[in-house]
């Protein structure tokens, strides 16, 4: 069939489910947007060209799709991609960047889709593996698995991992009833596996587990021996990953399609339709996932690590354990070393930071590594090289012994384990030296480099910490696998172009890259207003600015009548707002972070559906994802313009590089990136044809300065005015009764 056929057919499934919906109303946009999907995944060359095959380069295409509030962009992307992916004989990928719209995926839009297209088709949901129980180690630390002669305590190697205990004096502060506490939760979860009343996934349980508690017996690949694993027919992981295998549409996450690139757990790039919906995270995930640290200060791992592996190691005499003791005592003194030198060269900086609130932070200029520093590092990454090479000839021999003695195969995976526990850190320490050594020379992008310096305790955790500064070189490696991709969200534009993210994705010289824009429904002007309520304090005198954007904002909400969003830019100016809450407020306001978001969105739609005011107080996560319609949110106050924070070490190394080259960080990266944030924002006021919000800015630079007017072309075409500084220092009614 011809690709022209495909997407003919692809479309008519499309046109066939949207007539058989409920309240069937036709959208131009959204079939607008099946039809690209359709061209895009049609186009494409699958799979490897088979012997007698045009042996041709492939073709590759890949739509950036920004749809507009309103679209309908799940069902745009999902009916076409699924119908094609049926005709051709492959699958979809769909990952997305926040659990809401997986959940969203799995549970509402795909079974809808479902009961409505002709062919069947199953769909999973793929999450990462540490979201599931590893049944071995919770069988050992409830008690149910059998000792071995390993005395290790499992409890407390995973326990330094989780919350960094660091050392044996640290183990023995722990109060023993908070021990049998974890042991009895391990045990009842353990007999809850057993009996089939738990699947094993850490989302199913009513309350999630504190991280401490859950990260030793968290399925984590390190510490897992996979198929030579004795519960491997029994595991909650690999029983999901199973699942995986018999299904046409896999949604997963951009973490997880990032970090199983080549590992062969979702489908392979080259030959399935991707979607990337929410794609304006993808560069950020890229970047986080590249980004590294190790810690100076806390160093008991390395001893604990390094006994494991000999015991290990002379057990199936592996020769090369040897020099085991030796790389661990030259790592220890070579980190003790590196955070002298580096207290020697930064301590007086970082203390001054120290009551910053947050760890103390010192950025290397233009990652340029100092001199005093180099010759530490080199041999750190010397010795942990060494390190690493034995202990991944350890893993292999207790491979072997597994596949030789499938009746030890317990014990030895219990010794995998305790190895894998601690391997990461190892690996982390690697990878950090590396890209802290790693040197700019002409024409390369330098990587950014900190050190911090944080309380712990009684004591202060020296750590340094290396990221590369562009997401999109980091995701050369998807694009060069990636043959049909659709990359969606309602803010792929910034400033109305889609340069910012073409760029950022590293998509800007791809000739397979399109781009298509399909406008909301909504009728913006009819709908909405935004008003810039101007102060006569300029947004960059915090303190003057917050105290009078406060004041205005609490003028504002007294006329709120059912829901509204509030959305502040720092913790610091949501605390400020709180305490100056009249009390007349005090029940209308829901502050982010005093509930559970679930439960604060539950006690929100609670009071609107009984005609009561009710305002959520919320900072960035707040800002976007929340469907709040019809009354649920009238009014979104956006109290200052969502500049990423000037501390970001990695942004500022980014724009130092911009400046270097004679370019201009503010107008090429920051005024971009502000201008998603603010459509984000802006984008919970109206949500349903029928919605009528209003939509407050308390910074005037919006509309006085030259960046301002970039900042509106990104925004809906709301109705816009503007306000003058309300007169006398605007109070709230009751606001003389603030706490
Ligand atoms: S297969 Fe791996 S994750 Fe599963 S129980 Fe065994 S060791 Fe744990």
């Amino acid at each position: 069939m011809s690709s022209t056929d495909w997407a003919r057919q692809a479309l008519q499934a499309f046109d066939a489910v949207v007539q058989a919906s409920d309240g069937f109303c036709s959208r131009p946009g959204q079939r607008l947007m099946a039809e690209q999907v359709a061209r895009t995944f049609s186009s494409a060359t699958l799979g490897k060209a088979q012997e007698g095959e045009d042996q041709a380069a492939p073709t590759r295409c890949i739509a950036v799709i920004q749809a507009g509030t309103g679209v309908g962009k799940s069902l745009a992307y999902c009916a076409p991609a699924i119908a094609l992916a049926l005709a051709r004989g492959t699958r979809v990928l769909i990952s997305t960047a926040t659990v809401a719209l997986q959940e969203q995926l799995v549970d509402k839009d795909l079974p809808a889709l479902a009961a409505r297209l002709p062919q069947p088709f199953k769909f999973v949901l793929a999450k990462g593996r540490g979201r599931y129980v590893c049944k071995l180690k919770l069988g050992r630390l409830a008690g149910t698995g059998q000792a071995d002669e390993a005395q290790d305590d499992l409890l407390a190697n995973e326990a330094d991992e989780a919350d960094e205990a660091g050392d044996r004096a640290d183990r023995a502060r722990r109060p023993r009833h908070e021990t049998e506490a974890r042991i009895r939760w391990y045990e009842a979860m353990a007999q809850n596996l057993e009996q089939g009343a738990w699947d094993g996934d850490r989302d199913s349980l009513d309350t999630p587990p504190a991280p401490e508690v859950w990260g030793p017996v968290a399925a984590e690949g390190a510490s897992c021996s996979g198929k030579y694993c004795p519960a491997f027919e029994q595991c909650s992981y690999y029983d999901k990953r199973r699942a995986l295998v018999g299904a046409q549409v896999i949604v997963a996450n951009h973490d997880l399609l990032l970090s199983s690139l080549g590992a062969r757990l979702l489908p392979e790039l080259d030959n399935c339709l991707l979607v990337l919906d929410e794609a304006h995270h993808l560069p950020a995930t890229a970047l986080e996932r590249f980004a590294c640290s190790m810690d100076l200060s806390r160093l008991a791992w390395i001893e604990r690590l390094a006994s494991h592996s000999l015991r290990i190691g002379e057990l199936l005499q592996v020769p090369e354990i040897a020099g085991i003791p030796r790389y661990a005592a030259q790592l220890r003194q070579q980190l003790q070393d590196l955070a002298r030198s580096v207290m020697q060269l930064y301590g007086a900086e970082l203390g001054s930071h120290e009551d910053s609130g947050g760890p103390a932070r010192v950025r290397l200029p233009g990652g340029r590594l100092p001199e005093p520093l180099v010759a530490p590092l080199g041999l750190l990454l010397g010795s942990a090289d060494g390190f690493l090479q034995a202990l991944h000839a350890t893993a292999k021999a207790l491979r072997t012994q597994m596949r030789e003695q499938p009746g030890q195969a317990r014990r030895l995976s219990m010794l995998y384990a305790q190895i894998g526990m601690q391997a990461p850190r190892l690996e982390a320490l690697h990878a950090t030296a590396r890209l802290l050594l790693q040197d700019a020379t002409e024409g390369q992008v330098p990587a950014a480099k900190w050190f911090t310096l944080a309380p712990d305790g009684d004591r202060r955790v020296l750590q340094a910490h290396a990221s590369p500064i562009l997401p999109g070189a980091m995701l050369r490696n998807l694009w060069s696998t990636v043959r049909a991709a659709v990359l969606t969200s309602a803010t792929l534009t910034s400033c109305g172009q889609f340069d910012f993210f073409l760029h950022e994705t590293g998509l800007q010289d791809d000739a397979a890259a399109s781009t298509l824009e399909v406008p909301s429904p909504f009728d913006y002007t009819a709908q909405g207003r935004l008003i810039v309520a101007e102060t006569r304090a300029d947004p960059k005198n915090a303190a003057q600015f917050t105290a009078e954007m406060v004041a205005a904002l609490l003028h504002d909400m007294a006329r709120v009548k059912y829901g509204a969003l509030v959305l502040f830019t720092s913790r610091e100016q949501m605390r400020q707002a709180v305490a100056a809450l009249p009390t007349a407020l005090h029940s209308v306001v829901l502050v982010q972070n005093t509930l559970p978001r679930a439960q604060l969105l539950g006690r929100h739609a609670e009071r609107v559906a009984q005609g009561q005011p009710s305002v959520i107080f919320g900072m960035q996560s707040f800002g976007e994802g929340l469907d709040l319609p019809g009354r649920l949110c009238e009014s979104v106050f956006i109290t200052k313009l969502p500049f990423a924070s000037p501390d970001d070490p990695v942004g500022q190394a980014r724009a130092e590089w911009l400046r270097s080259m004679g370019r201009d960080p503010f107008s090429e990266l920051v005024v971009p990136a502000t201008a998603i944030r603010l459509a984000q924002w802006a984008g919970r006021a109206i949500r349903t044809e029928r919605d009528q919000a209003h939509v407050y800015c308390y910074d005037k630079r919006l509309t006085r300065t030259s960046y301002g007017q970039r900042l509106l072309k990104g925004l809906p075409p709301f109705a816009l005015e503007q306000r003058a500084p309300l007169s006398g220092g605007a109070t709230a009614p009751g606001a003389g009764q603030a706490r």
